[in-house]
């Protein structure tokens, strides 16, 4: 185990992150519908028989949304576990699509930031994809071209 890894979580830094674009994401957290239409247009979704955890809204709602939810209080276990669905399965192609107009890419970028602030990385295979830093970091519509193009 890393020494990051023992290090214990720290909760008011997370707080401070999730602050940042709280009014956002939580609008997006609370418009989920949870209708799934979003999870057909996720390849790993589809590659892995159709598994809920490979769905972009559980994605979604298991990492950020739990984070907000707890105020950013979660222990280390959970990181672990956020890890597994925002890194293992989800490459951050930005190919999930959901009509309401909820950006999951960026979203689930977001929760990576978080989990970074806490020592947590993806690694390979997980880091195959695009980085975070290529998604832009507004809502509101559905282009996912990197800032600034
Ligand atoms: S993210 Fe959009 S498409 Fe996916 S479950 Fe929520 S409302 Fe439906
Ligand atoms: S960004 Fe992640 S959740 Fe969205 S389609 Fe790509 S692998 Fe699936």
């Amino acid at each position: 185990m890393s020494e990051a890894i023992q290090k214990p979580v720290d909760a008011k830094k997370i707080k401070e992150i999730l602050k940042q674009k709280k009014g956002r994401m939580k609008v997006c957290l609370a418009a989920c519908a949870s209708c799934t239409l979003c999870a057909e247009s996720c390849f790993l979704f589809m590659s892995n028989d159709k598994d809920p955890r490979y769905m972009p809204s559980y994605k979604v709602l298991n990492s950020l949304g739990k984070l907000y939810k707890k105020g950013g209080k979660v222990n280390r276990a959970q990181l672990e576990e956020m890890k597994e669905l925002i890194w293992k399965n989800c490459v951050l192609c930005g190919r999930c699509y959901c009509p309401f107009g909820i950006d999951l890419p960026n979203m689930l970028a977001f929760a990576r930031t978080i989990l970074r602030s806490q020592g947590i990385y993806g690694i390979y295979p997980y880091t195959l994809g695009a980085p975070e830093s290529e998604y832009r970091q507004d809502l509101g519509n559905h282009t996912l071209s990197p800032e600034g193009k």
